[in-house]
């Protein structure tokens, strides 16, 4: 295949002119200052890589609108949750993720890390295939043309020294032993069958629903892999405040003691830190994802994504619960969080914020040789307008800035992924209405679609 971008961003900087040729899943060529060949498709716009979306729980976007009524709280928002969680089985759970990836193709996303816990039936029994579940996200991913990285998730515990109860008995194997072995079969399959689109990683789901001895476990299991390993942290101050007196230390600090961080563990959230737990994390170079649309939207705080960075953990982006599908705006949202809190400009650049959505996703997601345009690393494309209304008049020495600060996902008018096109001038060319799939999904698993629309 073979593109031509009228402007690409390389990394350093943007090009223009930018002749892009791929074979298979990877590119071969990326040359600037080259005029169109007659052959070439053209991408009118800014080409960047594909984007990470670096945090997704798939079934939450059966919430959007629901939880904003009625000044809803973070526990009306979960037990909303908990109610979609106990009606989705692996059939309904892959029409609702192939429509909830289909609208993050849309939004330019080449590749999620989805970080999963509804492993089991309501009760807590296994499906015939313990894994039906993350079978399910997998081929919703191959369906959407996207890839995946499973994050499967040891979620043990309701909270620390409490044991799981109703809604989240699905979420738990007993046993970080248990889960080991679980996913030890579907990380097995997903190697053998030559899934390309996929790889699986593993998950402490909190401090909270892990204790800390098999913490440890969970981080050996990756370790040994040299997977991924994500975990939420210090979303919530009261989750500092239930450590602290079950364990006498910060969260950051009982992860470190159990070998949980790494250059391949990501601290998803990281808002209520310290200055150490800010040491700790930079020192051994852990990812943090945040989730800036999610964290408004759960008006849990923000997290210190400058200080993260200046001390060595690469930050990365995700959409986490999906009140919006869109990298620009968690991108932009690190930069003006910080204005916000310093009452300064300046902490980040376009570039920079186009990295935490780009090349550094996709290595917390285990895909290092991805985000990038550049010979060797998956052809993702993502091509952004300028000439709509939100980028229109963007000077040509500023469209990364235009696309960081300025555009949403409406502007992403083309995608590739993995050398095969899956959006074109804005159209799902493998799902086709993704509003309808996802209206349709959402009704089956919220009970409200059901013989209410007039057409
Ligand atoms: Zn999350």
């Amino acid at each position: 295949m073979r593109w031509h971008a009228e402007f690409a961003w390389l990394g350093d900087g943007v090009a223009t002119d930018v002749l892009i040729e791929a074979d298979g899943e990877r590119f071969t060529t990326i040359i600037p200052d080259v005029p169109a060949p007659p052959d070439a498709h053209r991408l009118p716009g800014l080409t960047l890589p594909g984007l990470a979306n670096a945090h997704s729980h798939a079934f939450h976007r059966a919430l959007r609108s629901r939880v904003q009524a009625d000044h809803g709280t973070f526990w009306t928002w979960r037990e909303q949750m908990y109610k979609v969680a106990d009606r989705l089985d692996p059939d309904s759970y892959r029409a609702l993720a192939t429509a909830v990836y289909a609208e993050m193709a849309l939004a330019g996303i080449s590749c999620v890390g989805e970080f999963h816990y509804l492993h089991h039936r309501p009760g807590g029994a296994p499906y015939d295939d313990p894994n039906a579940m993350g079978e399910a996200l997998i081929a919703a991913a191959a369906d959407a043309g996207i890839r995946i990285t499973l994050l499967d998730t040891c979620y043990l515990a309701g909270g620390i020294g409490t044991p799981l109860k109703g809604p989240q008995l699905r979420f738990g194997d007993g046993t970080a032993g248990n889960w080991a072995r679980r996913v030890d079969s579907i990380y097995e399959h997903t190697g053998k069958a030559g899934r390309l689109h996929a790889r699986v990683g593993a998950a402490i789901h909190s401090v909270r629903a892990v204790p800390r001895e098999q913490i440890a476990a969970v981080a050996s299991w990756a370790k040994e892999r040299q997977a991924p390993l994500h975990i939420h942290l210090s979303e919530q101050p009261a989750e500092n405040e239930a450590c602290e007196a079950a364990y006498g230390m910060t969260p950051t600090r009982l992860l470190a003691e159990a070998g949980a961080l790494g250059a391949l563990t990501v601290a998803v959230h990281a808002t209520h830190l310290t200055e150490e737990d800010i040491g700790l994390l930079g020192a051994t170079l852990t990812g943090v994802c945040m989730c800036p649309t999610t964290e408004r939207d759960l008006a849990d705080g923000i997290g210190p994504a400058r200080d993260l960075r200046d001390a060595g953990a690469p930050i990365c982006l995700g959409s986490d619960q999906h009140a919006v599908i869109d990298l620009f705006e968690e991108a932009r949202a690190v930069e003006l969080n910080e204005r916000l809190r310093t009452r300064e400009r300046g902490h980040w650049t376009a570039g920079g914020l186009l990295a935490t959505a780009t090349s550094n996703g996709h290595f917390a997601l285990g895909w290092p040789e991805a985000g990038r345009l550049e010979p060797g690393a998956y052809a993702d494309l993502v091509t952004v307008a300028m000439d709509s209304a939100r980028t229109a008049g963007a000077a040509p020495g500023y469209t990364a800035e235009a696309a960081v600060f300025a555009a949403t996902n409406a502007d992403v008018r083309n995608v590739v992924v993995s050398g095969r096109e899956v959006v074109r001038e804005g159209r799902h060319l493998l799902v086709g209405d993704v509003a309808g799939m996802l209206r349709e999904a959402i009704g089956a698993v919220t009970g409200e679609g059901e013989g209410e629309r007039e057409e």
